[in-house]
């Protein structure tokens, strides 16, 4: 999300953006269309305390059957700005995403969003629980007559099959 420092109020204020990230991350994170996003947002002495849920659907590539397909994600997470002029820090520095300085017009976290739902992506997507990969057009034969067939159209094979029979 955009946080627009200029217009935000003190205390708690509850925003809603449909978040659009760059080109790059929307190709690699195979999101089609803006990011739904909703924060609660605490403004504190020296920090900026948001909880953004999002929700979003991205294309992934069935691990099994390598059909492309689309999935719904959805989250809560939060982020924590820290003012770069604070004395002190009201949290352990490693807790902190982002600086900002009041004299900034905005501060951008939509490269936390975007981790987050990178992170969010199962490891080997499956298009449905109970996806069979893919189908070889003799799939229900044996797999010696699946071997067989593979030996007919790999030319690879065919290359071997011929240096093996010239050797014989
Ligand atoms: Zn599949």
């Amino acid at each position: 999300m955009i946080i627009n420092l200029k217009t935000l109020p003190k205390g708690h204020s509850d925003v809603a953006q449909h978040v659009v990230l760059s080109d790059e991350q929307r190709q690699q994170g195979g999101l089609k269309e803006p990011v739904a996003c909703s924060a609660a947002i605490d403004v504190l002495q020296w920090q900026i305390h948001l909880s953004i849920t999002y929700a979003c659907s991205v294309e992934l590539e069935c691990s099994r059957c390598c059909r492309i397909f689309s999935m719904p994600l959805r989250g809560t997470f939060r982020v924590i700005l820290q003012d770069a002029n604070s004395p002190h820090a009201e949290c352990g520095e490693e807790d902190v995403d982002f600086y900002f300085s009041w004299e900034d017009a905005e501060v951008d976290t939509r490269g936390a969003l975007y981790d987050e739902i990178i992170t969010a992506m199962p490891l080997m997507p499956l298009c449905s629980p109970s996806c069979k990969g893919i189908q070889a057009p003799h799939a229900q034969q044996s797999t010696a007559a699946t071997t067989g067939l593979q030996e007919e159209c790999d030319p690879r094979w065919e290359a071997l099959k011929k240096l093996k029979q010239r050797k014989s």
